[in-house]
């Protein structure tokens, strides 16, 4: 790297310090690359560190011992009414993400990785400007753009200064909890932030455009939380759409349309959660003439490759599934890729978690999608009231649900709901990636009492009896 007249030159420019951009320049530096990340951002960590995935589960944690701690009165044991340190509970967050971005940073440090703090627009294909920083330019050999996303408004609603009308960031900021809080979005991100706030003591009302929660999601595997929430939340509104929002000297009054005469509800505070779209602007891209889908998203091949082929893009700025995880893959795919390595993204098995009590969590073919497609499958499930581990944890709410080809016995999908979903699921991942049959997994020991004896079960299921379920 030279430095001079504020130029740097590197061999592989990361844009965007996310899942995406740190697993990209970790790998690459790992094979031997010399690789300079910037991001816009001081510190490394992206969204997922600092306004979506680590704050959320930080507070979904503390929803459910709250939860837990009243519920634990019914087996005997009673804690009293939580008494709620908002800035300690602030503070607890913070703790977990500036542990994380120090680790980032020091990394970064340990592989040689160079970070630097700027916002990147494109010159040309070989060059980026940086603004806010103490580097003015960087040529590179090759790029890794890897800029994330951000939140959608409301058409012709922007995000509000005043914090009323609330982007997931802003929300999990967590300034306050308001009396009540309506949320605009009944997808992962509204009902976990709206069980957090739940959990705090704020009254919320969630309103969904379709008429169901978490679209995509099985009916069967939904049905336990929509029972939580029903209890959790005030209500849940669904086909019903928002029409306007006006900011009144006192509060809000957002119009409310289903099939009925419109309503207006005055909360204290709205989360909009309809989605994210992908971060390209300013970007400078249209310098470079990349090649862009319909939503703005940067377009790839399998190797991560754009229509340029010194420019690679992965994470949430291409589109398609946008979590962490499958940015992390797609990051190491092109990293390497630019190393020379014969590298694909060819992932059968994306698993999927929501975080709320119960969770839900799911990869590979779901009913849903095997019914749309017309895919011949066979589908066994566990109730996990015959779990005794469920039981012991007064969890019973919860199913294992498991779809295999009808042919071959070969497992091509796993959904569960119910608590440590998050951690179950890898056996499914596995299972689907490796090819496994029904009956490979029932063959496998699952230790006694765990929840995973529900995934074992439902494998067994497909040979025709299960322990603790009579065959029909
Ligand atoms: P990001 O993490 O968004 O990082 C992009 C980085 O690029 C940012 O640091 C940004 O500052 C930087 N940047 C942008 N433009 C520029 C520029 N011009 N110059 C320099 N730097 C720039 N995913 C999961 O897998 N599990 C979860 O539980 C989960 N929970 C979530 C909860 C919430 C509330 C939200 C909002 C998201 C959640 N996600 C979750 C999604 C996850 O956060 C994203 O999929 C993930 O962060 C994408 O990683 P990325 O590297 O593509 O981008």
């Amino acid at each position: 790297m030279v430095m001079g007249d504020m130029v740097l030159e590197t061999e592989l420019l990361v844009i965007g310090s996310g899942p995406g951009g740190y697993a990209a320049a970790f790998r690459a530096a790992d094979l031997g690359l010399e690789v300079t990340m910037v991001d816009s951002a001081l510190r490394p960590g992206g969204a997922c560190l600092f306004h979506g995935c680590i704050p959320s589960k930080t507070f979904l944690f503390l929803t459910e011992l709250i939860y837990d701690a009243r519920r634990a009165a019914e087996m005997g044991v009673s804690f009293g009414d939580p008494r709620i340190d908002l800035e300690r509970v602030r503070g607890w967050r913070d703790e977990v993400i500036n542990s994380m971005a120090d680790g980032l940073a020091l990394l970064c440090k340990r592989r040689g990785v160079e970070l630097i703090a700027g916002r990147a627009q494109f010159e040309d294909e070989r060059t980026v400007r940086l603004s806010n920083s103490s580097v003015r330019r960087i040529t590179f050999r090759k790029v890794i753009i890897a800029t994330g996303s951000r939140p959608i408004p409301l058409p012709g609603i922007p995000f509000s200064d005043n914090g009323r009308i609330m982007s997931s960031s802003e929300a999990l900021a967590l300034d306050d909890v308001p009396e009540s809080i309506l949320v605009i979005g009944g997808g992962y991100v509204g009902l976990e932030i709206g069980l957090i706030y739940a959990g705090l003591g704020a009254r919320i009302t969630v309103v969904e455009l379709q008429d169901r929660l978490l679209s995509g999601v099985d009916r069967d595997l939904l049905a336990p939380l929509e029972k939580r929430l029903s209890e959790s939340f005030e209500s849940v509104r669904l086909s019903t759409r928002v029409g306007d929002i006006q900011e009144t000297e006192d509060g809000i009054a957002v119009t409310l349309e289903s099939s009925g005469e419109p309503v207006i509800a005055h909360p204290d505070r709205v989360l909009v959660a309809i989605g994210r779209t992908p971060n390209t602007a300013g970007l400078g891209l249209e310098s470079i003439k990349i090649a862009r889908g319909a939503n703005g998203e940067i377009l790839v091949d399998e190797q991560q490759r754009t229509s340029i082929p010194h420019i690679f893009a992965v994470g949430d700025v291409t589109g398609g599934v946008m979590l962490a995880h499958t940015a992390t893959r797609e990051a190491k795919v092109a990293a390497e890729v630019i190393a020379g390595q014969p590298s694909v993204y060819d992932v059968r098995a994306i698993p999927a978690v929501v975080y709320t009590d119960p969770q839900i969590a799911w990869c590979g073919l779901t009913e849903e999608h095997a019914l749309k497609e017309n895919i011949p499958v066979t589908i066994k499930k566990i109730l996990w009231k015959y779990s005794g581990r469920a039981a012991t944890m007064g969890a019973t709410d919860g199913v294992t649900k498991m779809l295999a080809d009808p042919e071959s016995g070969r497992i091509l999908g796993l959904g569960i709901t119910g608590r440590h979903a998050e951690e179950m699921i890898a056996e499914g991942v596995l299972a689907i990636e490796m090819g496994a049959l029904a009956e490979d997994l029932a063959l496998c020991l699952h230790p006694h009492p765990t929840l995973s004896e529900t995934e074992g079960e439902a494998a067994e299921l497909f040979l025709g009896s299960s322990t603790h379920v009579v065959a029909k």
